[in-house]
Order: structure tokens, then sequence, then C-alpha cells
């Protein structure tokens, strides 16, 4: 009896336990096939695909004419403005104040401002002297220039060309860019070559370049740049034209010769 009960407890059990594994295989198949089908319409399905591709499309593309038109982008910076390559005559800008009476083009005021914050954080007194100048004050700056010249017994033909070697002919300044200020040391104003040794020309010098400024007027390069030796006036071209302008030491012209 009691091997019987055994048995038949034991066929019993057989058969729960033969029920489970027959349920659970069931399970797993229906799992499988379940996921198949849901794989094979991921894969497939064109309309869930559809959705996202042009989200995607659409960001790349914006990725895509970033890096494309980078440069186009990027060649306000390196604009070329000198006696053979003058602004035209609808030439605008959008301004930023800068304070003191300044005002230069508003995508360059940032750095400028970081430049001037980290000058005077190490103690120093960087002056803004000039900055942006309209049309208008570029020629009356020349003509003041000229007047001058003749004053000290200059003719007046002779005037002019003397006076477009400290003065940028109207139309050809880049303070008319917006993109060139002059600075100084708050305790040496003069425009002369004095400034070369002031801190704060010797921290520029040093410093400019890391915010996208470059001396703009070296010494040594009166010939190819059409102007003197101005320590000075500071260009912003950005910041990697800036590094390489500054690692070798050429101006302006003949970096965008060589670049
Ligand atoms: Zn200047």
């Amino acid at each position: 009896m009691i091997c019987e009960t055994r048995r038949y407890r034991g066929g019993h059990r057989r058969r729960v336990h033969r029920t489970r594994r027959l349920f659970l295989v069931l399970l797993m198949a229906v799992l499988l096939l379940v996921s198949a089908i849901v794989l094979m319409r991921w894969l497939t399905a064109p309309p869930a695909l559809s959705v996202i591709e042009p989200v995607q499309s659409a960001a790349q593309q914006e990725k895509d004419s970033a890096s494309v038109s980078g440069e186009d982008q990027d060649s306000w910076q390196l604009l070329l403005v000198n006696a053979q390559y003058a602004l035209p005559d609808d030439f605008t800008v959008e301004l930023a104040d800068v304070g003191g009476g300044h005002s230069v083009d508003a995508r360059i005021a940032p750095e400028l401002q970081a430049m001037l914050d980290a000058c005077k954080s190490d103690g120093l007194s960087p002056l803004i002297c000039s900055s942006y100048r309209t049309r208008e004050i570029q020629q009356s700056l020349f003509d003041n220039k000229v007047q001058r010249l003749i004053a000290e017994g200059y003719a007046p033909d002779a005037a002019q060309a003397k006076a477009g070697t400290v003065v940028a002919v109207p139309g050809t300044s880049e303070h008319e860019t917006g993109l060139a200020v002059d600075l100084v040391d708050e305790n040496n104003q003069n425009l002369d070559e004095t400034q070369e040794q002031t801190a704060v020309q010797q921290w520029m010098i040093a410093h400019s370049w890391e915010y996208g400024f470059v001396l703009r007027y070296p010494n040594g390069k009166s010939d190819v740049t059409g102007i003197i030796y101005e320590p000075w006036h500071y260009r912003y071209v950005g910041k990697e034209a800036a590094r390489e302008i500054h690692e070798t030491g050429l101006c302006l012209e003949e970096y965008l010769q060589t670049a």
C-alpha cells in the first residue's frame, strides 16, 4: 500500500513536473517568438525609422553645413583692410559698448573684456584709447594729420602720402571695422614707441594672442603693412590665427598669403 501510494504520488509529481517544464518551454518559445517579431518589425518597418530619420538628418545637416561653411563663418575675423584693400562704402557692423565711450564689433566684445580683465587681475592698468570709428571720424583724423604736416612744411601731396603711413586713409582703417582697439598703459598714454616698454604692453605682447588678438603693426613690418610700428594697436583675428601669428611672427598680410 505504502509502495503503491508512493508510486502513485511519485507518478503524480512526475506529471506535475512535466507539465511545469512543458509550460516553461512554451513560455520561452512564446517570448522568443514575440522578441523575434519585435526585432523583425524594428529592422524592417520603415515608418518607425522615418520618424527618427528626419530629426537626425536635420541635426546632421546643420552640423555638416556648420563645418563646411565654418571658414566662411569665421572669415570676418580675417578681414584684411589696408591701403590696397579698402572697406566697401556700405560696410556695416553690429557694435557693442565696452565702456568709456568705446564700442567694438559685438562678436569680439567678450574676448576683449576677458583680456582686459585678465590684465587688470595681474595688477596692471590697461586703457582703451581708441576703438570703432565711423568713416567720418577717420576722415577728420586724416585731414587733421595732413593739415599738421602742411603746417610743418610738407607740400600737400607729400603731406597726404606721409599722413597715410600714420593715420589710415579713410576706408582703409581697421578702426572702421570694429575689430581693432588701441590699448595703452594708464601710466603712459602716449601713442609712440615708449608704449612698448610699459607693463601693459609687455603683458599684451605675451598674452593678447590667447584672446584672439594680435599686435597688428609690428616692428620691422612697415614695408608690408604700410603702417608705422604701433605697439598699441590690437586687432582681433580669432584664437587660431592669433596663435599662429604669435608663433610665426608674421604680420596679417603675410599670414593670409601663407594660409
Ligand atoms: Zn589703432
